[in-house]
């Protein structure tokens, strides 16, 4: 008998679910034993829903392949199948937020892609390696609804960790960031499946995505903040200012950010001996899903490129270049992430397995990590 934690993914047919599907099939921890998505899929076998669509470079895992797709609303499908539900449904953001609640309340620990919750007070927004401290909220926001078992935590927006890595590999050796330029080119899987069409995309770059400039200056101060008994406080002390552009790649968000420091500031070669030695709790505790160096520092002078580096370290590592002084700030450098993998699924997955060693999902084993921030 599989001795792995059965888990569930609902908007299993997207571009996300379809990289949950994938990087799932070869996780030691997790088999998915659950799948669902809107009610035009639901009733078909996984494969047929998603035949002419299936997007990922490797075979379907013939397992989900067989499975029946449940309507993601009908939570008591889950029951009984699973104890973890990722969720990457594209939905209307209040209905996401109910649903999400609803699968907490049955006691699963839901993980989750999408936005809905990533300003609810006591909801985590976790980079696992930046503020996996965040997970000791869990006990107060179970109280908080009566949950027993279920919990929601969230991953943050799908473009904020290709910069948001490499700052916080500074701020934990006491350099202070003060302000923040930050202009994103990202690929086109981060708007799912269809995406924009081909005659808005081939040829051009659309220099706007609804929302993204928002979460992409207001998301890095919560992953920041501070746990304060029974809510998460927002750090605000770095101000950012972020141009978001859609660009004609598949997978991977570039984002071109200019730094400036408050009191010491780094050598050049300091900063980037800081991001080759970084390394985290999800390194320590050797989580199946954590890259061996979260950051990679390319030396060329024309690198990262998306369709070269977004697969660095199975596509979880954050790939950064041209680190060179800036005129109006202190610095500036190119940072890449692949958005699907490390930005969405791959992220939540690791997510999944921290919360599992801090036994806050079944079959895990509460350990305490080292105390790093
Ligand atoms: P997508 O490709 O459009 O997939 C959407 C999924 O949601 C499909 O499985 C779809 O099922 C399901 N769905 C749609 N309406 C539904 C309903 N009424 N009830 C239940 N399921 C429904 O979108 P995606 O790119 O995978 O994104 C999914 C979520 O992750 C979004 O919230 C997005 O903002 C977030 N996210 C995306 C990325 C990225 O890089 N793409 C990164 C981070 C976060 P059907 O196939 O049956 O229609």
């Amino acid at each position: 008998m599989s001795q792995k934690i059965s888990v569930g993914v609902i908007g299993a047919t997207g571009m996300v679910g379809q990289n949950y599907i994938r990087l799932l099939n070869d996780n030691p921890w997790f088999e998915v034993a659950y799948v669902a998505a809107s009610p035009r899929s639901a009733g078909k076998r996984y494969r047929e829903a998603v035949a002419g669509r299936w997007h990922m470079l490797t075979d379907m895992p013939r397992a989900v392949g067989d499975l029946v797709v449940e309507d993601a609303g009908n939570v008591g499908a889950a029951l009984g199948k699973c104890s973890v539900i990722f969720s990457a449904v594209d939905m209307d953001k209040e209905a996401v937020r109910k649903l999400e609640m609803e699968y907490a309340s049955k006691s699963f620990a839901v993980i989750s892609n999408n936005s809905a919750h990533r300003q609810t007070e006591d909801v985590p927004m976790l980079i696992a390696e930046v503020n996996h401290e965040h997970c000791d909220i869990i006990p107060a926001q179970q109280k908080h609804y009566g949950w027993t078992k279920g919990l929601i935590v969230v991953k943050p927006n799908c473009s904020i960790q290709s910069y948001m890595i490499p700052i916080h590999a500074l701020l934990q050796k006491g350099f202070r960031v003060e302000r923040m330029i930050v202009t994103t080119l990202q690929g086109l899987s981060g708007a799912g499946y269809p995406g924009p069409s081909s005659l808005d995309m081939v040829d051009n770059i659309i220099p706007y995505i609804g929302g993204e400039e928002e979460k992409s200056e207001n998301e890095p101060g919560k992953v920041l903040g501070k746990v304060m008994e029974d809510r998460i406080v927002p750090d605000e002390s770095i101000s950012i200012s972020a141009h978001c552009t859609r660009v004609p790649v598949i997978d991977g968000h570039s984002a071109c950010i200019s730094i400036e420091f408050a009191g010491a500031k780094p050598s050049a070669e300091e900063i980037k001996e800081l991001w080759r030695s970084y390394r985290s709790v999800p390194q320590d505790l050797r989580l199946p899903s954590a890259p061996r160096r979260p950051i990679v520092v390319r030396e060329e002078i024309d690198r990262p490129q998306p369709r070269k580096d977004r697969d660095t370290e199975k596509g979880m590592a954050v790939v950064v270049g041209r680190l060179r002084p800036c005129k109006v700030f202190d610095y500036r450098f190119v940072g890449l992430s692949h958005n699907t993998v490390r930005g969405a699924a791959g992220g939540a997955i690791l997510m999944a397995e921290l919360l599992k060693v801090k036994g806050y999902i079944e079959g895990g084993k509460r350990v305490k990590d080292k105390g790093r921030s």
